[in-house]
């Protein structure tokens, strides 16, 4: 579904990710964790176009992102839903307001915009806050808010930057439930970046460990806790994860 290989990227002088090989698959929810400045939210941003990268290729559904024209960059876009750990809603905007905003983008008329934002504010447990505005809401109700939005154009991979980094615990756990959910079914494959190891722990069949735009490994979650690995060792032996 998303296929990293070999990409080199500079901010000026700097090299941010080096080498970087990724393949995730259909349907699968990946992980992508490391220290802050490891360049995961680098490598999200490469996928969904928003960054250029200068060497190797990055491609979404066998299409390589750098060479997409204007319309397929859009299609791009609609495929690859995305949320942060700052929710990203506008404050002046109602929660219905929020999540209808991607379907003004693409046309949709009044009627098909009401059926759809309830749909998405059902399946997030958040009807009857539809008229609130997110400043009402807790950390846990505006990112389903965010989630609902970002899922509202059906997009085929979901990509989570951080989601649950603003949560406590328990609100933390609910939304890996809900992204769980979303990915068992709807199909939608989901790529997690985190520095918590909690939350891979939690949802991710596999992971990559990522160092100072390096990937160490990439593998089963459950076999890299097993066997302990080296690039698993190197990620706890370090402050701050
Ligand atoms: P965090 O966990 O703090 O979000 P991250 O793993 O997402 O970290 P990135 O945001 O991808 O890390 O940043 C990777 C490196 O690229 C960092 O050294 C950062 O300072 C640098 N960087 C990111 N964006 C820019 C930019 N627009 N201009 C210059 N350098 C940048
Ligand atoms: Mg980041």
């Amino acid at each position: 579904m998303i296929s990293v290989k070999n990409v080199n990227k500079f901010f000026g002088e700097k090299q941010v990710l080096k080498d970087v090989n990724i393949e995730i698959n259909e349907g699968e929810i990946f992980g992508i964790i490391g220290h802050s400045g490891a360049g995961k939210s680098t490598i999200l941003r490469c996928m969904n176009g928003l960054e250029p990268y200068q060497e190797g290729s990055v491609k979404v559904d066998g299409k390589e992102v750098k060479d997409l024209n204007e319309k397929e960059m859009r299609e791009l876009r609609k495929d690859l839903g995305m949320i942060f750990q700052h929710f990203s809603l506008l404050e002046r905007k109602t929660v219905f307001e929020n999540v209808a905003l991607p379907l003004e983008c693409f046309g949709y008329s009044k009627a098909e915009k009401e059926k759809r934002v309830m749909e998405l504010l059902d399946l997030v447990g958040l009807k009857e806050r539809r008229n609130d505005k997110p400043r009402n809401l807790s950390g846990g109700q505006k990112q389903r808010v965010a989630i609902a939005r970002a899922l509202a154009l059906n997009p085929k991979v979901l990509l989570c930057d951080e989601a649950t980094s603003a949560l406590d615990p328990n609100t933390t756990k609910s939304i890996l439930t809900l992204i769980e959910d979303i990915n068992k079914k709807m199909g939608i494959t989901v790529v997690v970046v985190t520095h918590q190891m909690e939350v891979i722990k939690q949802i991710c069949g596999r992971i990559a460990i990522m160092e100072n735009g390096q990937v160490l490994e990439v593998g089963e979650t459950e076999e890299i806790f097993l066997k302990n690995t080296a690039g698993l060792r190197k990620l706890l032996g370090e402050e701050n994860i």
